[in-house]
């Protein structure tokens, strides 16, 4: 990095906590170390700033250790009236001056933003009359003109225009779908009918992701008001509808700032009373409250604000251009420097759009996906499918599950069945993967048979690793003829890939395979081309970080070295994402290679730290990384080399990866990807083709793609994508050594 005549850097969390926001501060921290800068620590956000003395600290790499894993801020935050007021303001300017910190990376909400581009913009006129009070030098004055001014945002809500996600807001998630997956279970053995509140004033995305995930019933939230004046009656109309259907249970989600058509709040207590006063049922209210904010950051909150803190002082550091103050965001999967003042005025439009009751206009700068993902939960959460006529031929479609387990792959089928329906098709389930569709063991499946799939880990289809050759093709040619199949939705990891590329390869020899085929990307490796994230990837990597976490904090009085290994086949994803988001020292990929030279060094770059006083070690291994250095062999060398310094503890964490329920993104990511692959067999049919083609989620778009290309995308020998977008992310955690 080439420094910018940078002074000092200040770092701050302010407003509202939120999980991720430590590994944000730790990335800031140990990137300015790291290029030679001095970074302050600005403790409980702008009210350390305005007290100043100890409130404001010099920090180094050290002290930012232990805090990657843990929830809410290390160095606190606070809400500050002083600093409201200009003379509050005044006073902040000069405890930084003093400090010659004239760079802030503030970490808060789109309240602690807009404060700080005031600050920025009043800049030159503090220092002036600080100057002329002489509470300044000449010399001090002269040497900060101006002050530059980087936002990350931390915000549960996901609340802010212009960035995909905001810091916490993913573990939010977590939490909401940890606590009604437990509700959920006691409300379907008493057959009972409960109410979750959400937090979200301004913004129903935790209401709405939350209601996907977990199969919800009923959802309201602030951008799209029920349409009826009398929403209670209707809601109970529509829930009733269900319980005849045979639903064992109602659940109806409601974000904190839900409103009806005109404006008027809806609290989750109104929803309870009219729930018993149309369906004379039994309520149970849950509001989640605080629950949303705390715990450990997810592993994406922990790698998302890691890239975004090591972003802002990047951006500190290098940008020469105007000193308008910027957010470090997320856009379509690639780190982006947005305006603050535009991202905020837009945020703040959307809230200005709903009390105007403008909600087209709401959801539409909410952008992204938010207004299908509302029409897809809809589509979900009915009781059957709609009655009216369908336009177009009927279809009759398969779905399988194919390859190892990935969870999430139950969302899928659900999704697939639910919108296959609703759209008028026949749709009938595969058992146990191409090895089933070779034996003709197809099932019908129901609306109602997949009402509880959503939230659940494993295959209820059942799926394995059979790739398909000789009689194979011969006997699955049977099948498709037999159920006179026009589309078959395949979801799985390369297997899935693999056969359906057999079969495309094999449509001249069998006219059955003449078909529409989409293959959906379910693999915790993430080693599938098309796409930036394979369902089950994030929940595996989850599992991996949960543990790995559980693994450090069992060493606390040793000085002690885990060598842990993970899955994913020859693909690094697992092993280096996981790596990034617990602070590993080193990890080995196949991608890279280990060579003996880089071993011998990283055992002594290890042996060093830890005589400084480093009393744990982390080195995530890749279980195919390399076929002579194993796992057992890194281990044995780095006790041996580590001497009396360290020991060392190999734990291979094995198929603890692949279990459990679905993350939230797992579980939202199966239900686009499945909905867009009854759309595309809809679409292939009214144009008359019949491709094969695969689904994914790339730069934050659903894209689609042929499937013959596989070998140009594919590294075939080792089954992974030729381009990995997350391959040079390690190289940040390399940096912070
Ligand atoms: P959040 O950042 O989570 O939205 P708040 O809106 O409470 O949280 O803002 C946190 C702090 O930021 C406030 O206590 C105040 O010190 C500062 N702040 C917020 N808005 C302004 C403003 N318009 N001008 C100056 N400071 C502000």
């Amino acid at each position: 990095m080439s420094k910018n005549n940078i002074n000092c850097i200040g770092v701050m969390t302010s407003g509202g906590d939120a999980p991720g926001m430590n590994a944000a501060v730790r990335a800031v921290v140990k990137t300015a170390c790291k290029s030679g800068i001095d970074v302050f620590a600005i403790y409980q956000g702008y009210k350390g700033m305005v007290e100043g003395g100890d409130m404001i600290k010099k920090m180094t790499s050290d002290d930012v250790g232990g805090i990657l894993h843990k929830g809410g801020t290390a160095i606190g935050t606070a809400r500050c009236h002083r600093f409201r007021e200009r003379a509050g303001r005044l006073v902040a300017a000069k405890n930084l001056i003093e400090r010659k910190i004239d760079n802030l990376v503030i970490i808060g909400g789109d309240g602690s933003l807009t404060g700080a581009n005031l600050f920025r913009d009043e800049w030159p006129g503090l220092v002036q009359e600080l100057l002329e009070n002489k509470e300044i030098t000449k010399e001090q004055a002269q040497r900060h003109p101006l002050l530059k001014i980087v936002g990350l945002v931390g915000s549960i809500d996901n609340d802010l225009s212009g960035t995909d996600m905001t810091i916490g807001a993913d573990t939010a998630l977590r939490r909401i779908i940890d606590a009604i997956d437990a509700i959920s279970s006691t409300a379907a053995s008493h057959e009972r009918t409960f109410v979750v509140e959400v937090m979200g004033r301004n913004c129903g995305y935790l209401a709405l992701f939350s209601a996907i995930a977990t199969g919800a019933d009923y959802v309201l939230i602030p951008e799209r008001p029920p349409v009826d004046d009398d929403w209670g009656k209707s809601m109970c109309d529509y829930l009733s509808e269900g319980r005849k259907a045979g639903k064992k249970k109602s659940l109806v989600i409601v974000a904190e700032g839900a409103i009806d058509k005109y404006g008027n709040q809806i609290r989750s207590t109104d929803v309870v009373s009219k729930l018993k006063e149309h369906l004379k049922v039994d309520v149970r209210l849950t509001i989640l409250g605080h629950v949303q904010r705390g715990g450990s950051p997810t592993a994406f909150d922990r790698y998302m604000s890691i890239v975004l803190g090591h972003a802002a002082v990047k951006h500190l550091i290098e940008s020469t251009g105007d000193n308008e103050s910027k957010i470090i965001g997320l856009q379509k999967n690639h780190v982006t420097e947005l305006s603050l003042t535009e991202s905020i005025d837009r945020t703040r439009s959307i809230a200005k759009y709903i009390k105007e009751g403008n909600f087209d206009k709401a959801i539409e700068l909410r952008g992204g996906s938010f207004n299908d993902e509302l029409k897809t939960f809809k589509t979900l959460a009915q009781a059957f499918p709609s009655t009216e006529t369908k336009s177009g031929r009927k279809l009759n479609i398969l779905v399988l599950n194919a390859g190892s387990l990935a969870p999430g792959m139950n969302a899928a089928v659900r999704t697939a069945v639910r919108i296959a329906l609703e759209g008028g098709h026949n749709i009938y389930g595969v058992k146990n993967g191409f090895k089933g569709l070779a034996e003709g063991d197809i099932v019908p499946v129901s609306w109602m048979e997949v009402e509880d799939w959503a939230s659940e880990g494993g295959s209820f289809l059942g799926t394995n690793r059979m790739l398909i050759e000789g009689k194979d093709f011969y006997e699955i040619a049977k099948t498709l003829e037999k159920w006179k199949v026009d589309g078959i939705i395949m979801i799985g990891g390369s297997t899935a890939y693999v056969n359906a590329y057999r079969m495309l390869q094999k449509k001249n020899d069998f006219p059955a395979f003449d078909i529409s085929t989409v293959c959906i990307p379910a693999t915790i490796n993430n080693n599938l081309p098309g796409t930036d994230f394979c369902i089950g990837s994030d929940t595996a990597l989850n599992n991996i970080v949960d543990a790995i976490d559980k693994i450090k904090e069992s060493a606390v009085a040793t000085t002690r070295t885990f060598v842990v290994e993970v899955f994913g086949r020859y693909c690094g994803f697992l092993a280096q994402m996981g790596g990034l988001a617990t602070g590993a020292e080193r990890v080995y990929i196949h991608e890279k290679g280990i060579h003996l030279d880089d071993l011998k060094d990283d055992v002594k770059m290890l042996v060093k730290r830890f005589k400084e006083g480093k009393r744990l070690g982390l080195v995530i291994r890749n279980e195919f990384a390399n076929k002579i250095y194993t796992t057992a062999f890194v281990s044995a060398l780095y006790e041996e080399e580590g001497g009396d310094v360290f020991d060392v503890r190999q734990a291979i964490l094995g198929h603890l990866q692949q279990g459990g329920k679905p993350s939230s993104f797992d579980r939202v990511l199966a239900t686009r990807l499945a909905a867009k692959a009854v759309d595309l067999l809809e679409k292939q049919r009214d144009d008359e083709e019949r491709q094969y083609y695969s689904l994914g989620l790339k730069e934050g778009q659903l894209v689609v793609e042929e499937l013959d290309r596989l070998p140009s995308q594919v590294n075939m020998e080792y089954f992974r994508p030729k381009k990995q977008w997350w391959i040079n992310l390690g190289e940040i955690n390399d940096t912070f050594k």
